[in-house]
């Protein structure tokens, strides 16, 4: 079950690990500021600069405090695509990981492979920090403009996906949290949620 109030939709995915140990993690959506949330981790869908902007960017520095901007500046950047990540400093969560998701320009440019790789990047650095907890934001979604119902079948299927894959790396992971702002954007991921195909 969810450690989340008011989850709008769960689903548990159940993985056979090659020692053959069993693993569970439950994916849920949810309607919320994301830096309120006390899980291990948030995600941050960040610039490539690594040091603040608007939406779901900016709402995480002014609740980290100016620590978060400090820190960041030793992170060097991060290409798009792929995931760093800093302490959470003021907010609830743990750790914040940093993620830069396409700018959207169509479709034809590598938008999908690099939604996904977001995902399975940020999925993967919960493996070596021992993270049992952790939210999505919407990302690229905002002012990257990547059409909602595209990257929330990318951002389900990509967890998924990574999810297995990280539990053959022991993956403590335990507990998907897509964190949406927007009660259209919930609508649209719990819909998704409840009919995707696991693969
Ligand atoms: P991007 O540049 O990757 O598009 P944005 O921050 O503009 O990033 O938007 C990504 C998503 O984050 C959008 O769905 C937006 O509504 C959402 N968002 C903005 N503020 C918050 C917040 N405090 N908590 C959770 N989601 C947020």
């Amino acid at each position: 079950m969810s450690s989340l109030k008011h989850p709008l939709a769960q689903k548990q995915i159940d993985i056979t690990d090659n020692q053959g140990d069993e693993h569970v993690v439950t994916l849920t959506v949810i309607q919320a500021d994301i830096t309120t949330l006390p899980l291990d981790a948030i995600v941050n869908a960040a610039n490539s600069s690594l040091l603040g902007g608007g939406g779901v960017d900016g709402a995480i520095h002014r609740a980290a405090g100016k620590e978060l901007v400090e820190y960041c500046r030793t992170l060097d950047g991060c290409p798009t695509g792929d995931a760093k990540i800093s302490p959470g400093f003021k907010l609830p969560a743990q750790y914040v990981i940093h993620t830069v998701g396409p700018v959207w320009h169509g479709g034809s440019q590598g938008e999908p492979e690099l939604l996904a790789s977001c995902y399975r990047n940020s999925i993967q650095l919960t493996v070596d920090n021992d993270i049992t907890s952790i939210a999505f934001p919407a990302i690229s979604t905002g002012v990257y403009g990547y059409p909602i119902e595209q990257a929330t079948e990318i951002a389900i299927g990509s967890v998924i996906d990574s999810v297995k894959q990280a539990a053959q790396s022991g993956s403590a992971i335990e507990e998907v949290v897509f964190c949406c702002f927007s009660a259209g954007d919930a609508a649209i991921y719990q819909k998704k949620l409840e009919t995707i195909k696991e693969r």
